[in-house]
């Protein structure tokens, strides 16, 4: 049988005419994409999508962007708000240097560009918070501009169609070359979506679906069946484990004493549960940096949270105080939701209510793990980065 991707007297070569024709029946519908065949795109509603996406899974995502399209809907607006609105719209999300970012290029495109997105990849990528990945997606899928678009799916598409066995992350170059060779200058934004789709849908990480892939007749991958084991990668160190106290301060009220981090470092400008540093080794088994003098007692278990370099476990400590002794953001736990607490906060707080909900007359019964009412949107995986999904712009 001649290859699906071959004319008859040439060898089998992957064709972007050809992944298109599959695009145009088979693109996924997605809130912040135009159908195929649509030459350009909203920049603002591209940039905020793309930037969502970065280690973040699609279905996580749309929710969140959703709500940032019907709270900002163009640039100037979102320019125009509070950091710590952004923030609080964004928490859940993870990786909040993205919303931080988010917010100064906003504020960027605002005061510098006249509310336009610039329109090439240099211009694009002095702005706050986009990267070659992004800055190459922006100019493709909202101006149609022949650019080449890398992320994981595309890596893994590509080390399987030219069957490149270097590992990942030394094959990043050689990856990004050969991509390159696959881009048309016509309907840039269409492959560049093309390409997402046909990894996150058919060359997934596991048994990828090669009946259906477009490219099947010029996979050479395939034409070997090694597709299941590419790409390759170097092994990757262990991440350290650091640990640390969480100290849940109650008053007689129901309030909850949080506070807000430094604007600067991980988790910067978020609000927190108190806690102390977070160290590798051994946990601190004494109110180490407690906020306030009072009888702690330690709750039940661990929060554990992975980070991108670390993992984080956390003890947590309960007290409750007649008298506010501490400053901070005493909140009562059905205003959690008004405020920006990351979901390593959102662990803490799930743990200690449900170890102390019978100190919380607002709240009844134990709250559960997977949905918290208090927080309106389903937790978030966070950290862990999602499968064939992007790298860190
Ligand atoms: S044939 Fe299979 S391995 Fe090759 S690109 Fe298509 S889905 Fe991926």
């Amino acid at each position: 049988m001649m290859p699906d991707d071959a004319l008859p007297g040439e060898a089998a070569r992957p064709r972007a005419a050809t992944l298109l024709a599959w695009y145009d029946r088979h693109a996924r519908r997605l809130p912040w994409r135009a159908p195929p065949g649509t030459a350009a795109q909203n920049p603002y509603l591209v940039w905020l999508s793309e930037i969502m996406l970065q280690q973040t899974r699609v279905d996580t995502v749309q929710p969140y962007f959703l709500r940032f399209a019907e709270r900002w809907p163009t640039i100037e607006a979102l320019a125009a708000a509070e950091l710590d609105q952004v923030l609080t719209e964004w928490a859940g999300l993870g990786y909040y240097a993205r919303a931080r970012s988010l917010h100064a290029c906003a504020r960027a495109v605002a005061d510098h560009h006249g509310g336009l997105f610039p329109r090439t990849e240099d211009q694009l990528r002095a702005l706050p918070g986009i990267g070659p990945y992004t800055s190459a997606a922006i100019v493709a899928i909202a101006f149609d501009v022949p650019a080449t678009v890398v992320d994981g799916n595309v890596e893994r598409v590509v080390a399987r169609i030219f069957a490149i066995e270097t590992p990942l992350p030394r094959a990043k170059n050689e990856l990004r070359d050969l991509a390159a060779t696959l881009t048309p200058t016509k309907r840039a934004g269409d492959f560049a979506q093309a390409m997402m789709d046909l990894g996150a849908t058919i060359c997934t990480p596991v048994k990828p679906k090669c009946v259906l892939c477009p490219w099947n007749g010029a996979c050479v991958a395939r034409a070997k069946e090694i597709q299941e084991e590419l790409p390759f990668r170097d092994a990757k160190k262990p991440n350290p484990t650091r640990r640390g106290i969480a100290y849940w301060l109650i008053d007689t009220s129901g309030a909850v004493l949080l506070r807000k981090r430094a604007e600067k470092g991980l988790l910067g400008s978020m609000i927190e549960v108190p806690s102390s540093d977070w160290i590798v080794g051994a946990a601190p088994d004494v109110p180490d940096g407690a906020p306030a003098a009072a009888e702690w007692r330690r709750l039940p278990g661990l929060v554990r949270h992975q980070f991108t370099h670390f993992d984080l476990e956390l003890s947590v400590l309960a007290a409750t105080v007649k008298v506010r002794n501490a400053d901070g953001l005493w909140t009562l736990p059905d205003k959690f939701g008004d405020v920006a607490l990351p979901t390593v906060m959102r662990k803490v707080v799930q743990h200690a209510m449900r170890h102390t909900h019978d100190r919380h007359p607002g709240q009844s019964g134990d709250p559960g793990v997977e949905t918290m009412p208090m927080f309106g949107v389903a937790e978030s995986p966070g950290s862990p980065l999602p499968r064939g999904r992007r790298k860190k712009a």
